[in-house]
């Protein structure tokens, strides 16, 4: 007779203090850079760390296997990955090793979006692996301080995690900034790998002052990763660039693990428009949690009759963002500010506000709309990729209302990309037709400040032998209205020779 066995919700056994520090941490979701100075951050305070294997193409296939047939690719692709990593690890070391000497922590978020329930997902993976043993933890997203019974997340442990995403995103921005225009190939990927290893060990080695006040305050004003910056920028002054490569500027959008992620997920899609000539605008992770930060502002204010102590919550979340800017700021101050300013999330929802309520959450929000209007009216780049996950409702919302957009602004070059994880061919033959419009857009945009400064090519190679700190990574090309870096460059120089 088949024995029925009742559900029960999934609850895992807590991490001892004593386990601390033998248990070895692993998570995952992120690019390699941040895993890799999250990692420093968590053995900063005393734990073990080791990032899940780099996504790849299989994960999806072992994700489709495992969890339920309509999971959204993000959810996919990560469940696969995790179940990847377990199957190796328990063949390599043996199940006990695997139950007993690691824990996977995973961070969750409320809303309308399967991003609140990817532990769910987790779970089946653990049921269908056999491995309930194995030990599951999540975190929320908005707390400073907490302990689920997996990782004790205290004062440090947060501002070392907000840092690692802090200096990951800032990297990450000056390599994209870099790598199209690097004279020497390879050098940009040489040198960020350095940079990321260096402060790896800033940040494993970051001193802790006190566990709360004395934590948040040296945090705040401590010159520490300011510091450990001008180390890296020294390493980026040796990277020699030419600017006057035509090419178009292309912002990623889209979902958050989507748009973030590097690798087969989403194709690789950022290094496929590099080697297809474009210069990305890759989205930094930190812009996600100023999102989270004032949505919950625009909530507390659209709630105020009902909540206690209004003003004293709502100057609280006010000044943890400025704090936030304010940080942020002061690290991309010290790479020359290249890596681009976070953008105002107030003039995102204002941009997005007649095509979409900003309080509509799941997804990006309106932020998918804010973002792409920034930057097209903003000229900040040519065109608009957005990456949209296959089985996702949230940015199918924002998609559909995308169309209004391009309905009042039939100039803006918008690429939206639906990703399943095994259709790159049609994806990516999507992208090309409108990179293809971007580049002539680029190449007219150079070709009209070469004509209006009256500047030939030639003399600007020669102004530049005079000037060897112009063809520096770390020298900083202002924004003069254009979108591209080489019509920028241009009229820089021009106006550094006095021509303009
Ligand atoms: S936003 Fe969409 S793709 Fe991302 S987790 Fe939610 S449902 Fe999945």
């Amino acid at each position: 007779m088949e024995v029925l066995e009742q559900y029960r919700a999934y609850r895992p056994r807590p991490i001892s203090p004593k386990e601390r520090g033998k248990v070895t941490i692993v998570f995952g979701g992120l690019t390699w850079k941040h895993e890799r100075l999250i990692q420093g951050a968590l053995e900063n305070v005393g734990y073990k760390a080791e990032p899940l294997p780099q996504i790849e193409r299989q994960d999806l296939d072992i994700g489709k296997e495992l969890i339920d047939t309509g999971a959204c690719c993000p959810t996919t692709f990560t469940a696969g990955n995790l179940a990847r990593f377990l199957k190796e690890k328990s063949s390599k070391e043996g199940k006990d090793k695997l139950v007993n000497g690691y824990a996977f922590v995973t961070v969750g978020a409320c809303g309308p979006c399967r991003f609140g329930q990817y532990h769910e997902s987790y779970e089946r993976v653990l049921e269908n692996l056999d491995l309930r043993n194995f030990r599951l933890f999540l975190l929320d997203l908005m707390q400073m301080e907490q302990n689920s019974g997996g990782i004790e997340i205290t004062m440090p442990l947060t501002f070392g995690l907000v840092y690692s995403m802090f200096l990951a995103d800032i990297l990450t921005d000056m390599e994209y900034a870099t790598r199209p225009y690097e004279v020497v190939p390879g050098e940009t990927d040489r040198v960020l790998k350095e940079s990321i290893e260096l402060l790896y060990e800033k940040l494993k080695k970051r001193p802790i002052r006190g566990k709360k006040w004395g934590s948040l305050i040296w945090h705040v004003i401590t010159p520490y990763f300011v510091n450990a910056l001008k180390e890296v920028k020294k390493l980026w002054e040796e990277v020699e660039v030419d600017r006057l490569r035509v090419k178009p500027k292309v912002k990623i959008t889209g979902e958050f693990w989507l748009q973030t992620h590097e690798g087969d997920g989403n194709y690789n899609i950022k290094r496929w428009l590099e080697q297809e000539g474009a210069e990305v605008i890759p989205p930094p992770v930190a812009v996600w949690m100023d999102y989270l930060m004032h949505m919950a502002l625009w909530r507390l204010e659209q709630n105020k009759d009902f909540v206690d102590k209004y003003h004293l919550k709502k100057f609280a979340i006010k000044t943890i963002i400025k704090l936030y800017h304010y940080t942020y700021n002061k690290l991309r101050k010290a790479l020359s500010n290249i890596p681009n300013p976070l953008p105002p999330q107030e003039k995102l929802r204002e941009l997005a506000r007649p095509y979409f309520h900003y309080l509509l959450a799941g997804g990006e929000g309106f932020m998918l709309i804010g973002k792409a209007l920034y930057a097209h009216l903003n000229k900040h780049a040519h065109m608009i990729c957005e990456l949209s996950p296959y089985g996702c409702m949230p940015n199918t919302m924002s998609i559909g209302a995308m169309q209004a957009v391009l309905g009042k602004h039939p100039d803006l070059l918008y690429a939206p990309i639906e990703v399943k994880g095994d259709a790159e061919v049609h994806a990516l033959s999507r992208c090309q037709m409108i990179l293809t419009e971007a580049k002539k857009r680029a190449q007219r945009e150079f070709e009209e400040v070469l004509e209006k400064t009256g500047l030939t090519e030639e003399e600007i190679r020669n102004y530049e032998e005079d000037h060897p700190e112009l063809k520096k990574a770390t020298y900083k090309v202002p924004h003069y209205g254009y979108a591209g870096t080489s019509a920028n460059y241009v009229v820089h120089v021009a106006k550094l020779m006095g021509r303009i």
